[in-house]
């Protein structure tokens, strides 16, 4: 609980600067799944890949029902490798991407590129990059109306900054100070580089990107 208390000082200090880094890793078999329905313990690339989403859809199943609300978890969850993903509406997967796809409601990952920015950047990548997809399959159940998709991209980096704050202020997942470098570079490849059916550049600027996910993880998501 230090350690996420130290990353949330870090977060609130840091306008303009680097915030830190993203939950480092939940603890194998400790606080990773206790209350919640998790059974992954986040020990390696598939395991944090499994966590990240079962916690950040417990989540949201969670702030739906405290508003009378029933979450509706993603369909599918696809892991795929270069050019061989799912299509979404008739638009090809493209590799080094992940997105959510309305059609259906499920997300799709290039698996190979995301084990590479982990491999690369630290598990931090996929703390951003899943909530971030996530955040998508939020909007598309909630009263959305923006003039910009960057607008849409921005909530849903806040929806993956409040998610990962929700889930550690619950204790179910653990910070720890990283290479504070870690979340920039993350974040400025947090997924859906390339969707052609949103703008392209319209992702925000990685400051604007910080800000955003630190809002949501400060805040909370009414700040969303
Ligand atoms: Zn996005």
């Amino acid at each position: 609980m230090l350690a996420a208390l130290v990353l949330l000082a870090t977060l609130v200090a840091s306008c303009g600067t680097l915030p830190g880094s993203p939950p480092d890793r939940a603890e194998p078999g400790d606080a990773a799944s206790r209350g919640t329905p998790c059974e992954s313990n986040g020990d390696d690339f598939p395991g944090d890949v499994l966590l990240a989403r079962c916690l950040t859809e417990w989540f949201w199943a969670q702030r739906f029902q405290e508003n009378d609300a029933q979450y509706r978890p993603i369909t599918r969850f696809v892991a795929y490798q270069g050019t061989d993903g799912p299509d979404c509406g008739g638009q090809a997967a493209v590799p080094e991407n992940a997105f959510y796809c309305p059609i259906g409601h499920f997300i799709a990952y290039d698996a190979v590129w995301l084990k590479a920015m982990y491999d690369q950047l630290g598990d931090g990548a996929v703390y951003v990059v899943i909530p971030h997809e996530l955040g998508h399959a939020v909007q598309a159940q909630l009263v959305g109306n923006f003039s910009f998709n960057v607008q849409r991209e921005l909530q849903a980096d806040c929806y993956a900054g409040a998610a990962l704050g929700g889930l550690i202020q619950a204790g179910v997942l653990s910070a720890e100070q990283g290479d504070e470098e870690e979340l920039l570079i993350n974040l400025q490849a947090a997924g859906d580089p390339t969707d052609v059916w949103w703008t392209p550049d319209a992702h925000g600027t990685p400051e604007q990107r910080q800000r955003s996910f630190a809002q949501g993880y400060t805040e909370g998501v009414v700040t969303c």
